[in-house]
């Protein structure tokens, strides 16, 4: 019997989704016309499945068609590794293609099911999770005992940027070289954009990420070689003139499949047993990966599909507005939002407390549609991609889901973004004021949202405090006035 044919999508286009048999590409233009998209998110999978055409040559077919229907309808000779959203496995299984286990995870999806279900109807926490796959994998490990004695060296990162910084000094991060496949996608993106095919948001900037395995096994030497040793201390921490900080940049390499996820944590625990890299740093950087990373992917399959359309424990409703659907950076006054979304805006891409501490946090303060914003997340992060909206936003950055993942919603006030940046020097308003015209639109806000989900949130445990300080406030009323009324972002 002739060996099946590996029909690939985006996210695998890596050797360890590749057996060696025959292999399809498609590129279904239809995919990128259903929303307005981040025109960095469009070039880089584009780039990523030319580029994964050419390096495979004659072993792959490789068709640019308008609907994925166009090549597989009819083909009984396609297998899959199953892929990863609800809606193409959907697909998968319609066309009757042999569908493999999925990969690009550290953990299986079986490996999932049997902690979960080892739990006994206890909660399903990242650190209990974190811990077991570190066990299992020896991830880390001295026997039994974990490196260093401890399972958390948090207490020791996650410090206030260094005072007066205006950048953490360090080393401009590698940086991919476009080549004519590039330049034959962006000549597409144009013509498609001229003929009204897609909507692209977002500024038309050098490619910024890695397409192929070669430049993502750069991209993950770079950040060993002059990031890993600072991520640690600096991981939750913004500076103006610093964009990419001490993050791997590696999201979208990664979620393409470019990236195998334990290769690179072994990677980066082999520093620490090097005695290269501290401890701190490598520990926080594995939990990312084996600990959030899988976490997030297995959640999205346990929590059901369902889970991101209908979740609206706060009953937020209001549309996105302009600002954000257009990236409109410089029509936003308040300063950390403005950069977090230029950021955006330049590159498809901002760093993690940027997207939860600032973006996140503003559009939960203001009851933005959780739905609507996942799907804004989606479609504006070159990363985006379903499975890592649903607890990511929906769950820990909205608190849509009534605390399922989160026992508490991420709000915060300027004070925290003022002590974990240098935004508020610069800004026009003052994180210590919540009433008048220097009122920080996030210290308002804080008091503001916990005034409007008070009938929901009032009885948490977890936020007997905030709303013990809510109620003894004098000028509650003006606050949430003045938060009702503002206009501007
Ligand atoms: P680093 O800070 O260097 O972290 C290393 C790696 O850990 C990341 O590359 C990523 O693969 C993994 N990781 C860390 N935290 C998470 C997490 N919470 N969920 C999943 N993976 C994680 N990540 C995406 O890959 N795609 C997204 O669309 C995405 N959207 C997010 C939206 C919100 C509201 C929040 C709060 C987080 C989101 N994240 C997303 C997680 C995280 O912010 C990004 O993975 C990270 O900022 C990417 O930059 P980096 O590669 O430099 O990450
Ligand atoms: Fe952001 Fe408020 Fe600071 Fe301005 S003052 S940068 S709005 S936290």
């Amino acid at each position: 019997m002739p060996a099946r044919r590996r029909w690939l999508f985006a996210g695998q286009l890596g050797s360890q989704f590749d057996d060696g048999g025959p292999v399809l590409l498609i590129e279904a233009r239809s995919v990128f016309g259903r929303r307005p998209l981040h025109r960095a998110k469009a070039h880089l999978i584009l780039s990523a499945l030319r580029h994964r055409a050419a390096e495979l040559g004659d072993r792959a077919e490789f068709h640019q068609v308008e609907r994925y229907g166009d090549v597989v309808r009819g083909r009984t000779d396609l297998e899959v590794v199953d892929p990863t959203s609800y809606r193409a496995r959907r697909y998968v299984r319609r066309i009757g293609a042999t569908v493999l286990p999925s990969r690009g995870f550290v953990t299986s999806e079986a490996d999932f099911a049997l902690w979960a279900g080892s739990r006994g109807g206890r909660r399903l926490l990242l650190e209990d999770f974190y811990r077991s796959v570190r066990q299992r994998t020896g991830i880390l490990m001295q026997g039994e005992t974990p490196a260093g004695g401890e399972w958390n060296y948090d207490a020791q990162n996650r410090h206030s940027p260094p005072k007066g910084a205006v950048t953490l000094g360090l080393p401009d991060p590698w940086w991919p070289t476009e080549d004519d496949i590039d330049a034959g996608v962006r000549a597409d993106l144009d013509r498609w954009q001229a003929a009204g095919l897609v909507r692209l948001v977002g500024a038309d900037a050098p490619r910024r990420f890695a397409v192929t395995e070669a430049e993502a096994n750069l991209a993950l030497d770079d950040f060993i070689g002059s990031r890993l040793n600072d991520f640690g201390p600096f991981e939750d921490a913004t500076l103006t003139g610093d964009w990419t900080m001490a993050h791997s940049l590696l999201s979208a390499p990664l979620n393409l499949g470019l990236l195998d996820p334990r290769e690179v944590v072994d990677a980066v625990a082999h520093e620490y047993e090097a005695g290269r890299a501290p401890l701190a740093s490598v520990e926080g950087f594995v939990r990312q990966i084996i600990g959030w990373r899988d976490y997030i992917w297995h959640l999205y399959w346990h929590l059901g599909e369902q889970y991101t359309t209908t979740n609206n424990a706060l009953g937020a409703t209001a549309p996105l507005p302009r600002e954000f659907t257009e990236l409109d950076f410089a029509a936003i006054e308040a300063n950390c939002l403005s950069h977090a979304i230029e950021g955006l805006h330049e590159h498809g891409w901002a760093h993690h407390i940027q997207r939860l501490m600032v973006i996140g946090n503003w559009a939960l303060q203001r009851g933005y549609d959780p739905a609507a914003l996942s799907a804004w997340f989606a479609d504006m992060f070159v990363d985006g991609t379903p499975w890592v909206m649903a607890a990511n936003v929906i769950g820990m950055s909205q608190h849509a889901d009534g605390g399922i993942v989160a026992t508490k919603p991420y709000a915060s006030g300027g004070a925290y973004i003022h002590s974990m940046s240098d935004h508020c020097g610069g800004c026009r308003f003052d994180p210590k004021v919540r009433l008048g015209e220097d009122a920080c639109p996030f210290t308002a806000g804080y008091w503001a949202f916990l005034d409007r989900t008070e009938p929901v949130l009032a009885s948490n445990p977890r936020l007997r405090m905030p709303y013990a300080a809510l109620r003894r406030l004098p000028d509650r009323a003006a606050v949430v006035a003045q938060e009702r009324q503002r206009d501007r972002l």
